[in-house]
């Protein structure tokens, strides 16, 4: 298959236009990859079976693995939806457009396909002008998983999506970088209260503002992951995994650095390529005389965790271009978005993690 790649800047008047080809595609069951505020999306016709089928073989993605259903209006999910909980209309009105995906009941609308088989279906409206005029000119519900190979970390650029998609979808579109870097925070709302499936680009912390008492799995940002049960089929997958084994360390910023540092300099005498992700913080507690043989990058500031967030998937595919054997990933503070960010290096690690 031929992919076309259309590049877009929004700050040039009738950019929308350039949308049209692209959206008439998705409408007749085409593949359109494209960004979204969290990352870039793969989307397809969500009421189109076959459609929806082609995004499962592009990324070859396990079929129990639900997808998420995006709109561009609120209209739509009373037909999506058998019925609207309670909390939605306050949550959709404080975080849509924007990172959140209510999981609701389905209608029999909703093809059994995008929900893995389950019940419940997974909406959001996504704030990114791009995403959203799409679905506007297609004029209608495009399911979107994230544009990588299944099991690779997500693109939060369009070569990204160029490195695993090409030659297997219709369009790609690339609107630059993404802004927030991780997926949607996933809420379930069909249990009271609410419960976190997935942290994601809104935190915790906004969530509770707005309703007390919404649990989050603990599970979800811990070294126990590997052994829960999963409450959300896409939980139990190895995720975002760079091709290099990750080891994710855990502790007080300067212990951490020696540890790695030592850990760095052993695997370098074994004779692997080492990759350091570190931050502004912590940079410079690393011996200089380890750069000769490692790579080092960082991911961003801990003063500003939406740096750590919006940079992780690029440095992990970074460290796999540098053709790196092992990833030493100092974990970050919890609080606010470093919860998505150490949800996605617990997985990447999968279950790979030192406590210090
Ligand atoms: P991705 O599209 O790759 O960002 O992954 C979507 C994730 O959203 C899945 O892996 C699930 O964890 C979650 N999800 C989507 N729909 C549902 C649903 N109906 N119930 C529970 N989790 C869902
Ligand atoms: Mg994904």
């Amino acid at each position: 298959m031929k992919t076309e790649i259309i590049k877009i800047d929004t700050s040039v008047p009738g950019w929308d236009k350039q949308l049209d080809d692209a959206a008439q595609c998705l409408k007749s069951g085409g593949l359109v990859a494209f960004p979204t505020e969290t990352v870039y999306g793969l989307g397809a016709n969500a009421l189109d079976e076959k459609a929806v089928e082609k995004i499962y073989l592009a990324k070859g993605r396990p079929a129990d693995n639900p997808l998420i259903v995006h709109v561009a209006d609120t209209q739509v999910i009373g037909r999506l939806t058998s019925n609207v909980p309670e909390a939605a209309p306050m949550l959709m009105d404080a975080f849509w457009p924007g990172p959140l995906t209510l999981v609701m009941p389905k209608s029999t609308l909703v093809p059994s396909i995008i929900t893995g088989g389950l019940d419940t279906v997974g909406i959001r409206m996504p704030s990114n002008p791009i995403a959203l005029t799409l679905i506007k000119k297609a004029g209608i519900s495009v399911a979107a998983p994230s544009a990588n190979s299944s099991g690779r970390p997500s693109p939060t650029l369009a070569k990204h999506v160029i490195e695993d998609l090409s030659g297997k979808v219709d369009f790609i579109i690339d609107g630059g970088s993404t802004r927030v870097g991780v997926e949607s925070t996933v809420l379930d709302i069909t249990v009271n209260p609410p419960m976190i499936l997935r942290p994601g680009g809104v935190t915790i912390e906004q969530l509770h503002k707005l309703i007390t008492g919404i649990r989050a799995d603990k599970s979800l940002s811990s070294a126990h992951l590997e052994n829960s049960v999963p409450r959300s089929p896409g939980m139990k997958y190895r995720h975002y995994s760079p091709n290099a084994t990750l080891l994710l360390v855990q502790g007080p910023p300067e212990l951490v650095a020696s540890e790695i540092g030592r850990r760095a300099e052993l695997y370098n005498n074994e004779g692997s390529l080492v990759g350091i992700l570190s931050t502004e913080e912590t940079a410079a507690l690393y011996d200089s005389s380890l750069y000769a043989y490692c790579k080092i990058l960082s991911l961003g500031s801990r003063k500003e965790p939406e740096s750590l967030a919006a940079n992780l998937f690029r440095c992990l595919r970074e460290f796999d271009e540098k053709g790196v054997d092992i990833i030493l990933a100092e974990a970050p503070d919890i609080s606010g978005i470093g919860q998505a960010v150490m949800n996605r290096l617990v997985k990447a690690s999968g279950g790979n993690i030192i406590n210090l």
